[in-house]
């Protein structure tokens, strides 16, 4: 209903034997456009990946009570308890910080505070956001690169394949040959088997190369669109000086933090989908 589609035969009740019956996705009723949207489509299918995200991290928070920013994402890299937000005012000046949630329930023997700020957190991601669209847009040259050798190219590669078609042509026509021989020579029956087999090897490999010629091409292009989205969405994520809270969260998997001897934290993020993998940032706190 929120995208104006009404879903009809969800359940079917039995009056007889009083029974309900749910009934799967694939064979219930649709209609789209049956009402007015209230939301756009990418709207409400970015909201299904919150709420599922929020379901997995165990965000928890009274009805009506702010979610933090970062609730649920971050990590002890030593007792791996999530952080908890708390809300500090010293002086007239507030700020949220993130501290594990050992160290805040069962004190210092359990695990160290590994204190860190929202803003500080804010500013290491939008820096690796920043450094993860450049290389994404490297890589994407790259592959641009591929494709234009490719084109260039391309007509000695369609002879290629024009050649490779007109060889398995030709092998099969000598595979009919050998069959006739042998029904001809049955007592070399071994001999023909051993050189249809061979010629049936051949046929493969050459129709794998045909494939593979095929395929590059469309390989590399398909990669080269799938970074461009990729690189799009951060810009645009980026353009903003502040990363919305919905956002964050559609980027950014999960947060470690790991505190050193010396009191500096390492935070190591774990980004969403086709972002690299994981990247780790070292820094000193100043208290
Ligand atoms: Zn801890």
């Amino acid at each position: 209903m929120y995208t104006g589609t009404l879903v009809n035969h969800k359940t079917v009740t039995s009056k007889i034997y009083k029974t309900v019956d749910v009934i799967p996705p694939e064979e219930q009723y649709r209609h789209e456009n049956f009402m007015p949207a209230i939301i756009d489509k990418e709207t409400f299918e970015q909201a299904q990946v919150l709420l599922e995200s929020r379901l997995r991290s165990g965000v928890r928070a009274k009805f009506g009570n702010t979610i933090h920013r970062y609730c649920g994402m971050i990590k002890c890299a030593e007792c791996g308890a999530n952080f908890i937000a708390k809300k500090r005012t010293v002086t007239g000046k507030s700020w949220v910080e993130y501290t594990c949630n050992s160290n805040h329930r069962y004190g210092n023997e359990y695990c160290t505070a590994h204190t860190i700020r929202e803003e500080q957190l804010d500013e290491i991601i939008h820096t690796e956001l920043a450094m993860l669209c450049q290389e994404i847009l490297d890589s994407s040259q790259k592959y641009d690169e591929i494709v234009r050798e490719w084109n260039k190219k391309k007509p000695k590669y369609d002879k290629m394949i024009k050649d490779y078609t007109e060889k398995i042509a030709n092998l099969k026509v000598q595979i009919e040959q050998v069959i006739i021989e042998r029904i001809n020579d049955r007592e070399h029956a071994k001999v023909y088997n051993s050189m249809i087999e061979k010629r049936e090897v051949e046929i493969a490999e050459l129709m794998q190369k045909i494939e593979d010629c095929r395929k590059f091409d469309e390989l590399s292009k398909k990669r080269r669109d799938e970074l461009m989205s990729t690189a799009e969405l951060l810009d645009e994520v980026l353009f903003e000086p502040y990363i919305s809270d919905a956002n964050l969260r559609l980027l950014v998997r999960k947060i470690n933090v790991h505190e050193n001897e010396d009191g500096s934290l390492d935070v190591n993020l774990e980004f969403n989908g086709d972002f690299k993998d994981s990247s780790t940032v070292c820094f000193e706190i100043d208290e």
